[in-house]
């Protein structure tokens, strides 16, 4: 298989942690661009203008969130975070700040390569004309708004729909609960998220083959969710990671 060269950016300070990485995704035929400073990696972004920025939130002068705030300033390139911070609000600031997702250290080779082929996909997906995503057995065609399942017409309601397509264009990054309500409802339905569990059930018994084992319309607890479709490459690499 033969893949365009992408232009990876990685903004780390720790030394080891930047050569994992680097050997990593030059495996994968990844260009790859190095900063280990806020300041270098700003001067690196503008001049080579990366596919993708990965980020280290505890930089030696200056904390990531604010260079995340400085790049969105100018740029929608798309932005992994890589952080030891675990907590659900240390998450929240980064996607805040404008990051369109994270990876835990210490993590693991197929979920950050998986992660980066969603950012990928996410800087260069085609408004619209996308293909039908798969569930196993489930096809949904966004653009007719029909879903088969193995044997017969499965019924999703139009807000089901809307569920899916918000979580669709992010192409298997995590999407924020807020964020959902927000492109699903509307501005007015912001806190509502008891409301949104109950259709990610619903949406969930149509298209999962096991409701209660989510593997394709993922939580990530206390932030939001993520769809992860059926994709030759990830299937093959990155399943393990989206079991957690
Ligand atoms: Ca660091």
């Amino acid at each position: 298989m033969t893949r365009a060269p992408h232009q990876i950016l990685i903004i780390e300070d720790e030394p080891v942690i930047r050569e994992v990485l680097r050997v990593l995704l030059v495996r994968e035929a990844y260009r790859v661009i190095e900063a280990p400073t806020a300041a270098r990696a700003q001067i690196e972004a503008r001049n080579h203008k990366p596919d993708l920025l990965i980020v280290d939130l505890g930089l030696p002068d200056g904390d990531g969130l604010d260079l995340i705030r400085r790049i969105r300033a100018w740029s929608s390139i798309p932005i992994v975070v890589l952080s030891a911070r675990t907590l659900e609000e240390q998450k929240i600031a980064a996607l805040d700040a404008g990051a369109d997702d994270f990876v835990t250290k210490p993590f693991s080779a197929p979920e950050l390569l998986a992660r980066v082929r969603a950012g990928l996909r996410r800087g260069a997906r085609a408004p619209s004309g996308d293909a039908p995503l798969g569930f196993g057995a489930v096809q949904v065609d966004l653009a007719v708004r029909r879903t088969h399942g193995a044997h017969a017409e499965i019924h999703l309601t139009p807000v089901e729909y809307r569920v899916l397509e918000s979580l669709a264009r992010r192409g298997g990054m995590v999407v924020p609960q807020r964020v959902l309500l927000r492109e699903v409802w509307g501005p007015d339905r912001g806190q509502d998220t008891r409301g949104l569990r109950v259709f990610i059930s619903s949406l969930r018994a149509k298209i999962e083959p096991d409701p209660r084992r989510p593997r394709y319309l993922v939580t990530e607890t206390g932030i939001g969710y993520r769809l992860c479709p059926d994709d030759a490459a990830d299937a093959a690499t990155a399943g393990p990671s989206l079991e957690r």
